[in-house]
């Protein structure tokens, strides 16, 4: 049994349905499409439930308009839904309100927003912005860069031997110069579940701002803001049953107050000269254009079905999944897990098969129709630090079942015997 009720949750999600294995040429309907589907790649993007499509289809059948500067009904109800779409997520995650939530493209642009808006103007020589050695690019490669156009220095807290922060190493790193420590919440390579408030209160002590990365951590467990005293949280859409195209920042109100811009244009000012501008109220400044409004809109149906789920449950099924995955795979020799043990953990295993590339046993997995990563998952770094310059990466969400990871092995054992 299951702490939630997978058999009645797969049947949401048409996808999971379909069988593979014919000719990519045809997407949807493979001429040679035998084998059912075992996803598990839900790490890189999840599935999408009926009840998301079915909120983008009543937007755009029934009231499809531009939001926040319609006089005319479409464009109240489209603003009102769009609106109420980030009191959903503030709700979610535990803001004040939609002040402190803006909608982006995905975790990447909130990451770069944070980083243009914020950095550029106050980062300088001298200034230390502090990561860790498992960031993903999302965040690794948007503070090296801002780092070089600014002349403030990165420091990486160390990952020790079994996956986890070295926090030690943190507490010797943020220091009175650090401005800024940007820190992944679930690692989308190791699994690890980072302490992401301890760091918040040695971040504090030396008055510098934290930055969660909630890319796999919001989707998969109770995330609370307040809790983690977050100054920013990033996550997207895409990966927690919503459309891609949406993702959100958090920001608490007196920080995105007191920043700047990141893009400019329609729909984030209140008054336009000729020779200048000023800015619309949070968070509107944030969001110049005419922003993703279905996508905004899917996102509130995607959360509505996590939560009436449950985040306990949606996570207590995660580590299950982890744990049986971790344990299964721990039984063979050739494998090699990345990451701290099954029983503390996200809801994902990266592992290399002996010195298989990780692309053939993915390869190979796919013609059993098992869909997982390979590759570096977006830490280049932290491959080139594990010594493989890839992994294969199984991970799971709330339709996964026991059986589908049996699959897995039984693909990998497949695997095997071709390469031996
Ligand atoms: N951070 C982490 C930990 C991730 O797993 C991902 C997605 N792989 C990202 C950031 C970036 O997310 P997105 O591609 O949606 O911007």
């Amino acid at each position: 049994s299951y702490p939630i009720d997978v058999a009645a949750i797969r049947e949401d999600f048409p996808v999971l349905g379909r069988k593979v294995g014919g000719d990519v040429s045809t997407p949807g309907e493979g001429p040679e499409d035998t084998e059912p589907l075992v996803y598990l790649d839900n790490a890189a993007t999840s599935q999408t439930p009926k009840q998301v499509v079915d909120s983008i289809v009543d937007y755009y059948y029934g009231y499809n308009a531009n939001v926040h500067r319609g006089i005319h009904q479409l464009s109240q109800e489209a603003s009102v839904a769009y609106e109420e779409a980030h009191d959903r997520v503030a709700d979610f995650i535990g803001a004040e309100g939609r002040e402190e939530i803006v909608f982006t493209k995905n975790t990447t642009e909130a990451m770069n927003l944070v980083a243009y808006a914020w950095g550029l103007n106050e980062l300088g020589p001298g200034d230390r912005v502090v990561l860790t050695e498992m960031e993903h690019h999302a965040s690794l490669v948007t503070w090296q860069q801002l780092a070089k156009k600014t002349g403030a220095e990165v420091k990486y807290i160390r990952v020790d031997d079994e996956g986890r922060l070295d926090m030690e190493h943190a507490k010797a790193l943020i220091d009175e110069s650090t401005k800024m420590v940007s820190v992944v919440h679930v690692s989308n390579t190791l699994g690890t579940v980072n302490p992401v408030d301890e760091l918040a209160d040695m971040a504090h002590e030396v008055g510098a701002y934290i930055f969660v990365d909630g890319a796999q951590s919001v989707p998969t467990r109770p995330v609370d803001v307040g809790d983690i005293d977050a100054d920013f949280l990033a996550f997207s859409g895409h990966k927690m049953l919503g459309p891609t195209g949406i993702g959100a920042l958090y920001g608490k109100e007196h920080i995105l107050e007191a920043m700047e811009p990141y893009l400019y244009g329609g729909d984030m000012i209140r008054k336009v000269t000729y020779e200048d501008a000023t800015w619309e109220d949070l968070p509107w400044k944030f969001e110049a254009g005419t922003p993703n409004i279905a996508q905004g809109i899917g996102l509130h149906a995607a959360i509505d079905y996590l939560d009436d789920i449950g985040m306990d449950k949606v996570q207590a099924h995660e580590e299950l999944l982890a744990e049986y995955a971790y344990d299964q795979l721990s039984e063979f020799d050739d494998i090699e897990i990345y990451g701290p043990p099954g029983d503390d953990r996200g809801g994902l295993v990266a592992f290399n098969l002996g010195s298989v590339h990780a692309h053939d046993l993915s390869s190979i997995l796919n013609d059993y129709a098992v869909a997982v990563r390979a590759g570096d998952h977006c830490t280049q770094p932290l491959h080139d630090k594990l010594g493989a310059p890839a992994s294969t990466r199984a991970s799971f969400y709330i339709y996964n079942t026991r059986e589908e990871i049996d699959a897995l092995v039984e693909a990998i054992d497949g695997a095997r015997e071709l390469f031996a």
